[in-house]
């Protein structure tokens, strides 16, 4: 049995110590907040409760793999999983598309608003349901889905690997499927994202379990302590050293000190290698940090109280903001939520409508500036807030003057929170014509030193923390000559 410290108790930390605990070692997660989780949270504002994670969860459907793995960490539990009729919705100039949880519904909606774009609706159409034949990406009839079906579907995805979401809408005629594509996420991004994303909702493998995010983050909190694990919170580490007999010896921001046979580090990178371990980072790694075709990016968000009598839209609602909004906003559309599904989140008959605005790194790195002066920084959120219930108003004039601001954060938020360098909460943006190798999770002439970070796999998400938190410990079980988990 290895003692293992793991620094950072978001999704990765989590993971690698219920998959310690599960392995026959001992695990001790050390968390620098109050609360384990990480990005995977919500707070409280009053009576109101904010989501900051889950818009959709990969692996809800029990017949894949990763449903497998949720289950192991006591991330779903029993409760229900909200099963939303669309992913999201988007609408221009009173037209509206929508991402329907049912395929044909969908292909019918293009197919009405662009019959001229028939081939490229149906080569799209066909697509999706080529990504649901690979394992693991959706839960359509996975006993079919071998690894000869997911061969034969390569062909016809190789036209989609090769372009990025904004060359993919520009193979439609119609402005508003050119809008529907690129709204969710943006121009750069590999439309095999794009694709994997619509396949996996479809195949009712993208749910959200109900509670939602901090909900999910306290089942797995529970499932490690319940097996053993030690949790200690408010605990920073600052600096890994090793002792002369090999033991790694982990100083904390309290004073005190901690040793291990070994250490998982479970936090972006930056904070690994220059605050902890005083090293440069590797250079396969440095490299996805300078790419400028896999930039970082955060969103600036806010909350809102909302009666839910007579909600102008359900899920997730992106809308084209008219131009003299784009230019102050910074962006094109406006991303906005319910969650009316949530009956906890708001008193009786109230909900939360969240905005979201993605922003890139510049913007980040004003934001994380601007906060060292409260006063700036406090008026610049307002004054945002401000013109997003504004656009929103103007959007649905029948909740003007019925919108109530409960809360604004933005990527100094993030940065605040998690420690992550501009507050990027994913990790880089998968961009196209090239599949980004995964990086080694060994630190070089450490060998008692693993990393387990959603760094490791552009585009990050929740799945692939939990992934590289079990990579991290089956790396360990190598060292260790232990069976597999
Ligand atoms: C608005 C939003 C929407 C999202 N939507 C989705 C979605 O729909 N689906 C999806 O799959 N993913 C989504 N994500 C992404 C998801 O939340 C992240 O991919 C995931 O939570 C990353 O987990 P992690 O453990 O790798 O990192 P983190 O969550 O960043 O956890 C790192 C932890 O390490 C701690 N830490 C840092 N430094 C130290 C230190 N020195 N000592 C001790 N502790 C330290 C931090 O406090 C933090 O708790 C979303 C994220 C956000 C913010």
């Amino acid at each position: 049995m290895a003692e293992i410290l793991i620094i950072g108790g978001g999704v990765a930390g989590l993971s690698a110590g219920i998959y310690a605990q599960l392995s026959g070692h001992h695990a001790t997660v050390c968390e620098r907040q109050a609360v384990a989780g990480g990005n995977l949270t919500g707070w409280q504002r009053g009576e109101y409760h904010i989501d900051n994670c889950i818009h959709w969860l990969t692996g809800t459907n029990p017949k894949t793999a990763l449903y497998q793995m949720w289950t192991e960490l006591g991330a779903l539990g029993n409760v229900d999983v909200h099963q939303p009729s669309t992913l999201y919705t988007y609408e221009d100039e009173g037209i509206r598309l929508s991402l329907h949880f049912e395929l044909e519904k969908m292909e019918e909606e293009l197919l009405s608003i662009s019959p001229e774009d028939e081939k490229e609706i149906k080569s799209f159409i066909k697509a999706i349901k080529a990504v649901q034949t690979f394992k693991k990406l959706s839960g359509n009839d996975q006993k079919r889905n071998t690894f000869l079906s997911g061969l034969q579907a390569v062909p016809r995805l190789y036209r989609y690997f090769k372009m990025s979401t904004g060359e993919l809408a520009m193979r439609f005629k119609s402005p508003y499927i050119q809008g529907f594509i690129t709204s969710m996420l943006g121009k750069d991004f590999a439309a095999l994202a794009l694709l994997i994303v619509f396949a996996t909702f479809c195949g009712g493998n993208g749910g959200i379990p109900v509670g939602s995010s901090l909900a999910m983050a306290k089942r797995m909190t529970t499932r490690f302590l319940n097996l053993g694990g030690t949790l200690m919170l408010g605990k920073e580490a600052t600096e890994i050293s090793e002792g002369e007999t090999g033991a790694q010896i982990v100083e904390f921001s309290d004073g005190t000190m901690l040793t291990a046979d070994y250490v998982v580090i479970a936090t972006e990178p930056n904070v690994a290698f220059e605050k902890l371990l005083g090293l440069a980072m590797p250079a396969a790694m440095e490299k996805h940090y300078k790419n400028p075709k896999m930039p970082r990016f955060s969103s600036i968000q806010c909350a809102f109280a909302c009666k839910t009598d007579n909600l102008p839209f359900r899920s997730d609602f992106i809308f084209k903001l008219p131009k003299n909004e784009q230019e102050i906003l910074k962006t094109e559309n406006l991303i906005i939520r319910e969650f009316s599904h949530e009956k906890r989140f708001a008193p009786k008959g109230e909900t939360i409508i969240q905005s979201l605005t993605f922003c890139d790194e510049k913007t980040c790195r004003e934001f994380i500036e601007l906060r060292k002066n409260t006063v700036k920084y406090r008026a610049k959120k307002r004054e945002f807030a401000s013109l997003i219930q504004n656009a929103i108003e103007r959007k649905f004039p029948q909740l003007d003057g019925k919108l109530r601001l409960i809360d604004v954060w933005t990527p100094a938020t993030y940065h605040r929170y998690t420690n992550a360098e501009i507050g990027s909460y994913m990790a880089f943006l998968l961009p196209s014509k090239t599949i980004p190798k995964k990086l080694d999770n060994l630190v070089k002439g450490k060998p008692r030193v693993i990393l387990a970070s959603q760094w490791l796999q552009a585009p990050g998400g929740l799945p692939i923390a939990a992934q590289v938190g079990k990579d991290a410990i089956l790396r360990i079980n190598k060292k260790e000559k232990r069976r597999k988990i």
